[in-house]
This record gives C-alpha cells, sequence and structure tokens, in this order.
C-alpha cells in the first residue's frame, strides 16, 4: 500500500510500511517513522511552531538544528555515522540531497532490511543522545554512541532461549 504525505514544504511518496521492516527494535523503528512524518521537536521545528528558543544545535552549536542537520550534517552526528561503521552509506551519493524523508525512503528502496535496521538504530542513537545533551547536560562520544548502535543490533538478533542450540537440561 502506498501513502502520500504532505509535509510542510514537500510532497513525499513512499512506502511507508518499509519503516517497519527495518530489523531493529522497535522504538527505533518509531523514531524513523516520526522522522519522516516531521515530527520530531528539532528546535527549528520548536520555533516553526511558535516556541521560543534557541536555534543553535545543543550539541556542536555551530548551526541551527533542523532534521538534515541532526542526522546528516552535525559533525557529531557524522562521527557517530563512522564510529558505527556506516560512513560509506553517509557519503553515498544517492543520499546527499532532499529532505531527510526523501532520504530515509532511497535507503529504504536500495538497502536491505538488515542495513535499514543498522541505520534505525544510528539515528534513535543519535536522537538519544542528542536528548540526553539537552536534559542532562551529557553528550557521548562518537565511539559510545557507535557501541550503543552496535548493543542495539544484538538486542535484535540474540536468539532466544528457546531457539538456543543447547539443551537446557542436559547442556548437551
Ligand atoms: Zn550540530
Amino acid at each position: 500500500m502506498r501513502y502520500i504525505f504532505r509535509t510542510d514544504r514537500h510532497h513525499v511518496e513512499s512506502n511507508w510500511n518499509d519503516i517497519w521492516k527495518a530489523q531493529s527494535p522497535h522504538k527505533t523503528r518509531h523514531l524513523l517513522w516520526r522522522l519522516c512524518r516531521g515530527c520530531l521537536p528539532t528546535r527549528v521545528r520548536l520555533a516553526q511552531h511558535y516556541v521560543d528558543c534557541e536555534l543553535g544545535c545543543p550539541v556542536c552549536d555551530d548551526e541551527v538544528e533542523d532534521d538534515i542537520h541532526v542526522f546528516f550534517g552535525c559533525v557529531a552526528a557524522r562521527e557517530c555515522w563512522m564510529a558505527a561503521g556506516q560512513s560509506q552509506l553517509l557519503e553515498n551519493p544517492a543520499y546527499q540531497d532532499g529532505t531527510v524523508a526523501e532520504r530515509v525512503f532511497g535507503m529504504c528502496r536500495n538497502e536491505d532490511n538488515a542495513m535499514l535496521g543498522r541505520i534505525s538504530s544510528l539515528f534513535w542513537c543519535i536522537w538519544h543522545n542528542r536528548n540526553d545533551k539537552i536534559w542532562n547536560d551529557n553528550v557521548q562520544s562518537p565511539s559510545q554512541v557507535g557501541r550503543m548502535t552496535f548493543a542495539l543490533e544484538r538486542v535484535v538478533y540474540r536468539p532466544s532461549a528457546a531457539t538456543s542450540e543447547y539443551c537446557s537440561c542436559c547442556g548437551s
């Protein structure tokens, strides 16, 4: 099923179901969905909704904080991509232009579900790190964010006890 969603400035026609195919924890896919719906409360978006707040990125304090900056442009976010082993995807010419939603849906079309899961986890960790800075004045290093991303992947792929290859009674 295909949907057309009207953002503030752009029409985005994509298969929203692709987001839910990402092999990653639900909370990470939900973040991706909110991001593509234009629902994340970046400072630029808050200001567009008449919230009186600073516009600068709370992590780097170099540029205004919009969706593109948080996940693609911020120097700290770019280092997180590298620490998570995803710099090739970050630099992929296919994902250099357009809105965040257009870039994410491009990834949905071109990447497999496992890769989409890694991206989904990375985005969640970048957003979590940003919130941690705002609310707790705590910012993690890119390598810490990268490790958190890998940890999220393990949550998904860890086999459950029921599928253990060893017998729970005798261990053989
Ligand atoms: Zn920044």
